[in-house]
């Protein structure tokens, strides 16, 4: 039995009258990747977000690694520590652009970690090395392709060492071209054995990377299970219909 990781439980979710999660139930183990593919709108995103408290759940209740939190009931302390448990890897990068690649992986080191100075350079240095960027490491964000900058924002996840990292749609702004070389250092670090979710929709690298893969359709988990199952043969229509769309 592998070790759990992340359980979530009943985790719903409401923008006004819009109820976006409507209870999500979700168990991740140790060294799992798991891809959620699912429509535009259809909460993916949002729980993401929830997981890493940059949106705040209406109910239900979060465990990563030894920490759980009651999401009704949770203060400020809690919420400190469950965000520090997961790092995300966004659509948009959102890299510091004013500092270089090293002072953006550099930056979590000395202010959450508070790591010396030069050992969160090594450090840094190191991660930058194994995202492919050694020759990179005082450029500043507008210096590089978008594929380089979302290289940097894994290799600033990774100098957290979350016990998760969240990929929110890590290529959906790249160029055609640059895709590749983003998905190649995703799957370096999931060999490694890194716990990840990830949302995406390129699907041939789901069905490569993952592990288990959900599919979200208007707030709920419609189906799940191991990629080659779900997408050769789909139990619900729903997944049938988006999964013919993607092709
Ligand atoms: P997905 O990632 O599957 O495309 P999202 O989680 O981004 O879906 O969005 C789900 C729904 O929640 C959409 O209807 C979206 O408009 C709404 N939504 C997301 N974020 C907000 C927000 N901050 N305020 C209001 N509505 C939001």
């Amino acid at each position: 039995m592998k070790k759990n990781m992340i359980t979530i439980s009943n985790i719903k979710k409401s923008f006004g009258h819009n109820q976006v999660l409507k209870g999500i139930d979700l168990n991740v183990s140790k060294g799992e990747v798991v891809v959620i593919i699912g429509p535009s709108g259809s909460g993916k995103t949002t729980l993401l977000r929830c997981l890493n408290y940059l949106e705040k759940p209406d109910e239900g209740s979060i465990t990563i690694g030894d920490f759980s939190i009651d999401c009704k009931h949770a203060g400020k302390k809690d919420i400190y520590q469950l965000r520090r448990k997961s790092a995300m890897v966004f659509q948009q990068y959102n890299l510091f652009k004013h500092k270089s690649a090293l002072e953006n992986v550099m930056e979590g080191l000395v202010v959450v970690k508070k790591l010396p100075k030069a050992e969160a350079r090594e450090r840094s240095v190191e991660l930058l090395k194994k995202v492919g960027l050694a020759n990179k490491l005082d450029a500043f964000p507008s210096q590089l392709s978008g594929g380089q900058q979302q290289r940097v924002g894994i290799a600033r996840a990774l100098a957290l060492n979350p016990d998760v990292i969240l990929f929110d749609e890590p290529t959906s702004a790249l160029d055609p071209e640059l895709v590749g070389e983003v998905l190649s250092v995703i799957r370096k670090i999931a060999k490694e054995g890194v716990t990840m979710i990830i949302v995406t929709h390129e699907m041939g690298f789901a069905l490569e990377v993952a592990h288990h893969v959900i599919f979200m359709d208007q707030g709920v988990i419609v189906e799940e299970g191991k990629p080659r199952e779900l997408f050769s043969d789909p139990k619900e229509e729903r997944t049938r219909q988006f999964l013919k769309r993607m092709h």
